[in-house]
C-alpha cells in the first residue's frame, strides 16, 4: 500500500502544500495566493478565511492529483509564517483580520518597551526581539488604542491555531509559533506571567500549549470528508516557517548554519537550548522541545539588488527582457568584471530600515568611497557584497553565543547566481553548499511530521531527502580583501547610525504621498 506525508505551508502571500512518500520524494504540490490588505500606511493584514480555504483547496488538490486513498495519509503537518494575531469572540468568530509580522502600526508601543528597559527584560525570557513584528507589541497597541476590541476578545490566537480550531475544534498552540509571540518563556514552556500583567490578561484567554511534534486527530467531519482524510489520520501541529526552513534545508546538525536571500535574508542556527542574546538583537524560536533556532532576520536582501536593477540598469533590464533572459544574470556577468572589493567602494544596504543586525527603522543605505574611477558596475558588484556583509555581522553575533559555524547551507533567489554564491562563501569564509529542496518550510514540516509519529529516528535523516546542487570554497585572495574592508565596513556603520533618523524624519516630511 501507498503511503504519503503531507507538508503544509501556511505562507504570508500563499499556502504551499506537498505530497510526499514515507522518504521524502515530492510527490504531488500545490499553491494558493491571497491578497494582503494594507488599507491605511503600515497596516497588513490577511483574510483568515481566506488561509483556512486556501488550506483546504491545496490539502484537496494534492490528495485528488494522486488519488490517494484515506488510509495512505499516514500524517498532515504544518508550517506557517510567525507572528500573526487574531482575536476571537465569545462564538469563536474573527474579530480582527489576520495582523501580520509585516504590519507597524505597533511601533509606538515597541519602542516604548525597549525605552523603558522592560523591553530588555521581557525578551532576555522569551527570546523574541522586542519589535512591532510581535504579538506582543500589537496587544499592547491594541489595548491602548481599542480597548473594547481588546476587552471583547475571548482569545487572542494565530493563523495556524485558527486553521487547527476550524479542522479540531480546538484552541492549541504550539512552541515554535509561541516562541515568536513575545510572550512564551522559552526557558520554562508556558506564558510568560510578566507578560501576561502587563497585558492585564489571563492564561484563559491565550491557547493552550502544546509541542510541535504532539497531534490530534477527528477532524471536522464535513472537511474529513470533503477532502478524504479519515478521523483517525494525525495531524501534526508541526512548527513556524523560520525553524522549519533550517530542517528543510538540512542545516539542523550542530554549527551547519543556514543563509537565506531571498527578497529579505536571514542567518540562523540549531541550537540544544534556548540561548538568548545580551543585546537583545537575535532570535530564539523552538523547533521542538529540545531544538531550538538562534538567528537574525534580515529586511535588506535581494530586494536591494531588484532596486539596483530597476534603478540603474533600467536600460538592460528591458533589453534583457527582449532577449527573454534574467535581467540579474546580465547585472552578475556585470559585476563579475569588477574584482572583490569593488576597488574601495563600500555599500551599506539599509534600503528598508533594518531588523538583524541593527535593528533601526530609521536606517538608510549608502554608497562610501567613491571615486571617479568607479563606474556603475562597481555600484552593483559592491551592493551584492554590502547586502553580504550586513548578513556576515549577524554571523558573528549568533557566533558570540552559539560558537563557530563549520558550513553554510545556502538558499533563496540570490542562489541563481554563481558569482554571489561565491561572495558568500568568500566574506564568511566558510564552505558553502546549496541545497537541492523544493519548498524547504514544506518538507521541514513533513520531516518533523515523521519524525513525530516515528517513521523517522532523528530528524538529521532529512539529509537523505535532499540533494546538493553546488558546493562553493572559500577563494583566500578574496577574503583578504574582505577582511580589509570589513572593519572599515563596521565603522561606517557606527558612524552613520546617529544621522538615520534625522534623513529619515526629513524623507517622511518632504516626501509627498501621492507622486
Ligand atoms: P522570495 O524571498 O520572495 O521567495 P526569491 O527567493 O525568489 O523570493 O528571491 C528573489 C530575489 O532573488 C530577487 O529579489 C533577486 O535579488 C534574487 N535573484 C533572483 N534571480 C536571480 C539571479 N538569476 N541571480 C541573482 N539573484 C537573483
Amino acid at each position: 500500500m501507498a503511503a504519503y506525508m503531507i507538508g503544509t505551508d501556511i505562507g504570508t502571500t500563499s499556502t504551499k502544500c506537498v505530497l510526499y512518500d514515507l522518504k521524502g520524494h515530492v510527490i504531488a504540490h500545490a499553491d494558493k495566493g491571497y491578497p494582503l490588505y494594507q488599507d491605511v500606511p503600515d497596516m497588513a493584514e490577511e483574510d483568515p478565511e481566506d488561509i483556512f480555504n486556501a488550506v483546504i483547496d491545496v490539502l484537496g488538490q494534492v490528495i485528488r492529483k494522486v488519488k490517494v486513498k484515506p488510509e495512505e495519509i499516514k500524517g498532515v503537518s504544518f508550517s506557517s509564517a510567525m507572528h500573526s494575531l487574531i482575536l476571537m469572540d465569545e462564538n469563536d468568530e474573527p474579530l480582527t483580520r489576520a495582523i501580520t509580522w509585516a504590519d507597524n502600526r505597533a511601533a509606538k508601543y515597541s519602542e516604548e518597551l525597549k525605552a523603558n528597559g522592560l523591553g530588555a527584560e521581557i525578551y532576555a525570557k522569551t527570546g523574541t526581539p522586542i519589535h512591532p513584528m510581535a504579538p506582543l507589541s500589537k496587544m499592547l497597541w491594541l489595548k491602548n488604542e481599542q480597548p473594547d476590541l481588546f476587552k471583547k476578545a475571548k482569545k487572542f490566537i494565530d493563523l495556524k491555531t485558527y486553521v487547527f480550531f476550524k479542522l479540531f475544534g480546538v484552541y492549541q498552540m504550539e512552541y515554535s509559533i509561541a516562541s515568536a509571540t513575545g510572550m512564551f518563556n522559552i526557558f520554562e514552556l508556558k506564558w510568560e506571567p510578566q507578560v501576561l500583567d502587563l497585558l492585564d490578561i489571563t492564561t484563559d484567554r491565550l491557547p493552550e500549549l502544546v509541542a510541535p511534534t504532539d497531534t490530534i486527530d477527528h477532524i471536522n467531519d464535513s472537511y474529513g470528508k470533503l477532502l478524504g482524510i479519515a478521523q483517525t489520520t494525525p495531524f501534526v501541529f508541526g512548527a513556524s516557517d523560520g525553524v522549519l526552513s533550517n530542517l528543510g534545508v538540512n542545516a539542523i546538525d550542530p554549527g551547519v548554519v543556514a543563509v537565506t536571500i531571498g527578497t529579505s535574508g536571514a542567518v540562523r542556527v540549531v541550537v540544544d537550548k534556548p540561548m538568548v542574546d545580551p543585546n537583545g538583537r537575535l532570535f530564539c524560536y523552538a523547533l521542538t522541545k529540545d531544538k531550538w533556532v538562534v538567528g537574525g532576520p534580515v529586511n535588506n536582501g535581494g530586494i536591494v539588488f531588484r532596486w539596483v536593477r530597476d534603478q540603474l540598469f533600467a536600460p538592460e533590464k528591458i533589453t534583457a527582457e527582449q532577449m527573454q533572459v534574467s535581467s540579474y544574470d546580465i547585472l552578475t556577468q556585470i559585476a563579475e568584471k569588477i574584482p572583490a572589493g569593488s576597488d574601495g567602494l563600500l555599500f551599506q544596504p539599509y534600503l528598508g530600515g533594518e531588523r538583524a543586525p541593527i535593528w533601526n527603522a530609521y536606517a538608510r543605505g549608502s554608497f562610501f568611497g567613491l571615486t571617479r574611477q568607479h563606474t556603475r558596475a562597481h555600484m552593483v558588484r559592491s551592493a551584492l557584497e554590502g547586502i553580504v556583509y550586513n548578513l556576515y555581522v549577524v554571523m558573528l553575533m549568533i557566533e558570540g553565543i552559539a560558537g563557530k559555524p563549520k558550513r553554510i547551507q545556502a538558499t533563496g533567489g540570490f542562489a541563481r547566481s554563481a558569482l554571489w554564491r561565491q561572495m558568500l562563501a568568500d566574506i564568511f569564509e566558510q564552505d558553502v553548499t546549496i541545497p537541492e529542496s523544493f519548498e524547504s518550510s514544506c518538507l521541514g514540516a513533513a520531516t518533523l511530521g515523521l519524525y513525530a509519529l516515528g517513521y523517522i529516528d532523528e530528524l538529521s535523516e532529512v539529509k537523505n531527502m535532499i540533494g546538493v546542487t553546488e558546493v562553493h570554497h572559500p577563494n583566500a585572495e578574496n577574503f583578504e580583501v574582505y577582511r580589509e574592508l570589513l572593519p572599515i565596513w563596521l565603522r561606517l556603520s557606527r558612524t552613520l547610525e546617529p544621522e538615520y533618523k534625522a534623513i529619515a524624519e526629513f524623507q517622511k516630511k518632504h516626501t509627498n504621498p501621492n507622486k
